[in-house]
């Protein structure tokens, strides 16, 4: 069991992945706990998912962000933030060239009128704090932490900041084009998510988990307590369950609900006349990991 957390990137395309063994992280878990058959087709068959220019927005606005923290504090301006846009996007579509398709190739300002619009999500952080006044212990952190009932939990947090005092805080931003209502569960689920496994790493529960909304400039803050933290690790535990069993057979149900209007696997629900295809068998390596865009929602 690992004893501490650790930064990390994304592999690049094509670079040797190790082996791990399967974990839950928090996009998965919230996939099951949405429809299980949404979960089959992420983790277990990974059918690919083209990402909206938005989500794509959502991946460059954390990059830059990350980025912006590197820099002296004195330098943590906007138009230092904005200056950073372009070389992330360039670093980003480089290691996924893919993405540059997404993109009207007969237009050549579309690239640039896009990363204006990024400029007005970095224009909006800075509307909610001033991160000349911060130091975080880390941003991008890749935290794990294997249960006592041997679930391992997985993800990365977008940011932690530390108090002298010891008291954590954990803090997201979220960069989505989905209502608010919708996400706002879902969020909240995956911040206890990171509180438990920040909680049994550190032995400290965490006193803020602060979710940062950059297309509206609000915020909100919560509190847990240690009981709700044993509460939740306990559904965890029970999702978990319920994965693998649901992994042993394949029967991985439609739960169809408004998010259906999000997915982009309609074709090969039966919920929508189609039918998936045959059930792969329970993945190896790992089907809990989250990827670059599931981390900028
Ligand atoms: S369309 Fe709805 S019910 Fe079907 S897999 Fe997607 S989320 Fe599940």
């Amino acid at each position: 069991m690992p004893d501490t957390d650790t930064v990390t990137a994304d592999p690049p395309p094509g670079a040797e992945v190790p082996r791990r063994r399967p974990a839950l992280s928090p996009s998965r878990a919230s996939d099951f706990k949405q429809c299980p058959l949404l979960y089959r087709f992420r983790a277990v068959d990974r059918l690919p998912e083209i990402p909206t220019k938005a989500q794509l927005r959502g991946t460059l606005v954390h990059s830059v962000l990350e980025r912006l923290f590197s820099l002296p504090q004195a330098d943590r301006t906007p138009p230092q933030a904005k200056e950073l846009l372009a070389p992330a996007w360039e670093e980003l579509s480089s290691e996924r060239p893919e993405w540059i398709d997404l993109f009207d190739q007969e237009d050549p300002d579309a690239v640039t009128s896009w990363l204006s619009s990024a400029e007005q999500l970095v224009d909006t952080y800075f509307g909610l704090e001033d991160p000349r006044r911060l130091e975080p212990e880390a941003c991008e952190l890749h935290v794990e932490i294997e249960l006592g009932s041997g679930v391992l939990l997985r993800g990365y947090v977008d940011r932690l900041d530390v108090a002298p005092t010891g008291e954590i805080r954990v803090v997201d931003y979220k960069t989505g084009a989905a209502p608010r209502e919708i996400g706002e569960a879902k969020a909240m689920f995956q911040m206890k998510f990171y509180a438990v496994v920040l909680w049994r790493l550190r032995g400290v529960v965490p006193r803020q988990l602060k979710l940062m909304y950059l297309t509206d400039g609000q915020s909100l803050a919560y509190t847990p307590d240690e009981g709700e933290l044993i509460r939740f690790e306990r559904t965890l535990e029970a999702i978990w369950q319920a994965i693998l069993k649901a992994g042993k057979t394949g029967d991985f149900r439609p739960n169809p609900s408004k998010l259906c209007a999000w997915c982009d696997h309609q074709a090969l629900c039966p919920q929508y006349g189609g039918t998936p295809p045959p059930y792969p068998g329970w993945p190896e390596p790992d089907p809990g990991e989250e990827s670059v865009l599931d981390r900028a929602d």
